[in-house]
């Protein structure tokens, strides 16, 4: 199941399918022991035949909610069809046999009911469900013990399940839209990475989970260099498209889990967990390398400057950045494009030590 940030779970594409396959083993199972139950009377085999077709529907559905190359929706068109023949079929048998309505041929009514409305858009549902619904009441006429009460309760839980499984659908809309609300207001436009307040809390909450070992939170605050010449000669749009590339080449040279935050106009915070500081400094020297690199436009690339800290040296957040900043500033100061930290050595990044 998948978290939700609003505290909801939804399940992805292939737990659904594994429900079905869950869905359709049952319906096999419980066809082969109808089936069996029927084949021991020797009086009722026309209705054993039956129940080995539906035990053939059975098996065919659960072979296919296997088959990849099925898109979930078509399987469950296909599901809402199975029951609704299987329900057709079962009908025609009692107009043709005069036989009872069972139990079973209500369930499958309301079975039907549930599936269309969660899996079909309501007004193609409802136009299987209603006529369904008067063609069991219609086989009721012809049947010797027709269950006028079960029939009336069927009539009366339809409309309830229209209710639930419509006002499901409008839950699960708007939660999903809330997800895609709260992704957007928590990403930076140009960049893609997180935008300052995302990135402040997700800060917040990785200097809580690494507060016992903070020594292996690293956090680094990075500036461009020269940036506004590349305003100034190559124009904002250019300036703004150095910017996106420059946020994908961090992001494609830190882990998959390390925080990318654009933390300012040509700022950017990054953050990474569970690293001793000398190997975050190893990471974050192969971003700066990996900007470095960056063709931009011919003849034009862009260097980064950058001040690093763990949570060992600052263990409160404002004072951290402030001791990151100080470090980026230092960086400045000793000629851009090179990382400071609290180590001794200094790496200028055009020109590694050793
Ligand atoms: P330094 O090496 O000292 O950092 O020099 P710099 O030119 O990068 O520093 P400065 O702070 O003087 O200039 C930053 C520039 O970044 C100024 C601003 O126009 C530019 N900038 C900030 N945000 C954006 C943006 O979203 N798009 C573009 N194109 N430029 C931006
Ligand atoms: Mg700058
Ligand atoms: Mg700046």
């Amino acid at each position: 199941m998948q978290r939700e940030a609003s505290g909801g779970v939804s399940l992805s594409e292939r737990q659904q399918r594994d429900f079905m396959s869950a869905l359709a083993l049952l319906a096999v199972l419980m066809q082969a022991a109808t089936s069996l139950h029927l084949h021991a009377q020797p009086d009722q085999w026309p209705r054993a035949l039956q129940a080995d077709l539906g035990l053939g529907f059975a098996l065919t559905l659960l072979v296919l909610t296997r088959v990849r190359a099925l898109a979930l929706g078509t399987l469950q068109k296909l599901v809402v069809g199975a029951v609704a023949l299987w329900l057709v079929l079962n009908l025609a048998s009692v107009i043709r046999t005069a036989r009872p309505i069972t139990s079973g041929v209500l369930i499958h009514m309301v079975l039907l009911a549930l599936f269309a409305y969660t899996w079909l858009p309501a007004r193609g549902a409802a136009l299987l469900v209603g006529p369904a619904y008067v063609l069991l009441v219609l086989a009721a006429t012809f049947s010797r013990a027709p269950d006028v009460p079960g029939l009336l309760l069927t009539g009366l839980v339809l409309p309830l399940t229209w209710y639930l499984t419509v006002h499901g659908r409008v839950v699960s809309g708007e939660r999903a839209r809330g997800v895609r609300l709260a992704a957007l207001a928590a990403t930076d436009p140009l960049t893609g990475c997180l935008n300052r307040r995302a990135g402040h809390s997700e800060l917040l909450a990785l200097a809580e989970q690494w507060a016992a070992r903070p020594e292996r939170l690293s956090v680094a605050l990075c500036d461009l260099d020269h940036f506004k010449r590349i305003n100034d000669t190559r124009g904002h749009e250019q300036g703004d498209e150095a910017l996106a590339q420059v946020a994908q080449t961090l992001r494609a040279h830190l882990r998959a889990g390390d925080v990318v935050v654009r933390w300012g106009g040509e700022e950017f915070l990054l953050v990474l967990a569970d690293l001793s500081p000398s190997e975050a400094r190893a990471v974050l020297e192969r971003a700066l390398r990996g900007v470095r690199a960056l063709q931009l436009a011919p003849g034009l690339g862009v260097t980064l400057s950058a001040g690093h800290a763990t949570l060992a040296e600052a263990p409160e957040i404002t004072a951290l950045l402030r001791l990151a900043d100080q470090r980026l500033f230092a960086a400045k100061g000793a000629g851009r494009d090179q990382l400071h930290s609290g180590q001794t050595t200094v790496t200028h990044a055009a020109h590694p030590p050793g």
